[in-house]
C-alpha cells in the first residue's frame, strides 16, 4: 500500500515536473489522460457552438427550429421550472458568479503550489461550463434573434391621412382620461392600481393567454418571478430580466407599479419567442391596448404617449390639438413619479446599459441598446402655397406602435 502511494507521488512529482518544465522552456506538454478527455469534450463543444452561429445566420433554419425544437424545449422548461416559487435564473446565476470566481482562484492557488495540472484542469472545466452554457443560449434564445418578425395584428398600412391620424390620437387621450376616471386617483394624482403584484402577474399572463395565439408564438406562457435582488437590478437600472432556458420572465419587485406591467408583459414576449427588444416592446404594447383591462391599458398609455403626440405633429398645429384635448394629470405626475423612484435608484445605469449593449450585440443587433425603439420615418416634401408661403408636407411611415394604435382606433 505504502508503495503504491509512494509510486502515485512520484508519478505526480513527475508531471507537475514535465508541466513545470514546459511553462518555463516552453518545450513539449504532456498531457494526461483526464486532461485529454476534458479538452476533447471542450473542443467537442466548441465545434457545436460554431455549427450552431453558422445555422444562425440562416433566418428560415432559425424559423424551423423555433417553431418546433425550441417551442417544445420551452413547454417542457416552462412548466418544470414553473413549480419552483423563487427565480430559478437569479440563483443559477449567482452560483455561476460563486463558481467562476472561486474557480479561478482555486487555480491561481494550485498554480502557486506547482499543481500546474491541476490547475489548468480547473480552468478547463471553467470553459467548459461557459461553452455549454452558451450552447444551451443559443439554441433556446438565440435563434430567435434572427426568425422572421412576430405576426402583430397592425393597421393595414404605413401611411394614415392627417384626419385619420388626428382622429387617432383624439380617441386615444379620450380613452387614457376615461381610464383613470374609472381607476380612481391616489391623493398625489397617480391611477390607483387595483392588484397586488401576484394579481398583476395573473392578469397579464391571462391577457397572454387570449391574444398571443399564432403558431408563430412558444405555446407555453410563462410565469412571471420578482427578482429577489431588486436592490441590485434596479442599480444598474434594470427593470426586467428574462431567461429561457428556465423560461422565467423576471421583473424587478420594487419600482413602480405601473412599470411593473409594462416590464412583465414584454418579458413574457421574449419567452414566447420574441427575442427583438422593438418587437417584444411592440407585443407588449398590443397585449396591454388590447387587454380590456383598464390597470393594464393606462400602463400602455404611459409607455407609449409619445408615439401618440406624434400623430398631432406634423401637417397640423400641435397645440390646438393639446389645448383642446389635454391629457389627464395622472400622466405628468406618473412619470414624474417614476422618474424621481429611478433617480434614486439607478446609479449604475452605464454599467448595466454597457453589458446589454454588449449582450445585444453578440446577439446579432447592430445597434445594441438602440434597438428598444423603432422610430417613425418622417420627410418632409416643401411646396409653395398660393400667397406665396412655403408650406411643408410631411410624410409619416408609422412605427409598429403606432400601426398598433391605429388599428385599434379605426
Ligand atoms: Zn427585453
Amino acid at each position: 500500500m505504502d508503495e503504491q502511494i509512494q509510486q502515485c507521488e512520484q508519478e505526480q512529482y513527475l508531471q507537475e515536473k514535465a508541466a513545470q518544465t514546459d511553462t518555463a522552456d516552453n518545450k513539449k506538454v504532456k498531457i494526461s489522460g483526464t486532461t485529454f478527455v476534458m479538452l476533447l469534450t471542450l473542443g467537442v463543444l466548441v465545434l457545436w457552438l460554431c455549427i450552431l452561429l453558422i445555422f444562425r445566420t440562416n433566418s428560415a433554419v432559425c424559423e424551423r427550429i423555433c417553431r418546433t425544437l425550441v417551442n417544445a424545449y420551452v413547454s417542457v422548461a416552462g412548466r418544470f421550472y414553473s413549480v419552483v416559487g423563487f427565480n430559478v435564473f437569479e440563483v443559477l446565476a449567482t452560483l455561476c458568479v460563486i463558481g467562476v470566481i472561486g474557480g479561478i482562484v482555486a487555480s491561481i492557488v494550485l498554480f502557486c503550489k506547482k499543481y500546474g495540472a491541476y490547475s489548468r484542469r480547473v480552468l478547463i472545466v471553467i470553459a467548459i461550463a461557459a461553452v455549454w452554457v452558451a450552447n444551451l443560449y443559443i439554441f433556446v434564445a438565440g435563434f430567435a434573434y434572427n426568425r422572421e418578425r412576430a405576426p402583430i395584428p397592425v393597421y393595414e398600412s404605413k401611411t394614415a391621412s392627417t384626419e385619420v391620424a388626428v382622429n387617432t390620437y383624439i380617441a386615444a387621450i379620450e380613452d387614457f382620461n376615461s381610464t383613470v376616471e374609472q381607476l380612481g386617483t391616489y391623493p398625489d394624482g397617480r391611477a390607483i392600481c387595483p392588484y397586488t403584484d401576484k394579481q398583476l402577474r395573473e392578469v397579464i399572463r391571462d391577457a397572454y393567454e387570449r391574444l398571443v395565439t399564432d403558431d408563430y408564438y412558444f405555446d407555453y406562457t410563462a410565469k412571471a418571478k420578482p427578482v429577489i435582488s431588486s436592490g441590485i437590478m434596479a442599480s444598474f437600472g434594470i427593470m426586467g430580466i428574462s431567461f429561457v432556458p428556465t423560461a422565467e420572465a423576471g421583473y424587478n419587485k420594487d419600482m413602480p407599479m405601473v412599470e411593473k406591467a409594462s416590464t412583465i408583459a414584454h418579458e413574457f414576449a421574449h419567452i414566447h419567442g420574441v427575442m427583438r427588444e422593438d418587437e417584444a416592446n411592440a407585443l407588449a404594447a398590443y397585449v396591454l391596448l388590447n387587454s380590456g383591462d383598464p390597470y393594464l391599458k393606462y400602463s400602455f398609455y404611459l409607455d407609449n404617449m409619445g408615439f401618440l403626440f406624434t400623430f398631432i405633429c406634423y401637417n397640423v398645429d400641435p397645440n390646438y390639438y393639446t389645448v383642446n384635448y389635454p391629457t389627464h394629470s395622472a400622466y405628468r405626475i406618473e412619470k414624474e413619479y417614476c422618474r424621481k423612484w429611478w433617480d434614486e435608484h439607478d446609479f449604475m445605469t452605464v454599467v448595466g446599459n454597457f453589458f446589454n449593449d454588449l449582450y445585444l450585440k453578440l446577439q446579432g443587433q447592430e445597434d445594441g441598446t438602440g434597438s428598444y425603439v423603432e422610430l417613425p420615418e418622417i420627410d418632409g416634401e416643401e411646396t409653395v402655397d398660393e400667397e406665396g408661403n412655403v408650406v411643408i408636407n410631411y410624410n409619416i411611415m408609422y412605427n409598429t406602435i403606432q400601426r398598433i394604435v391605429l388599428d385599434y382606433y379605426n
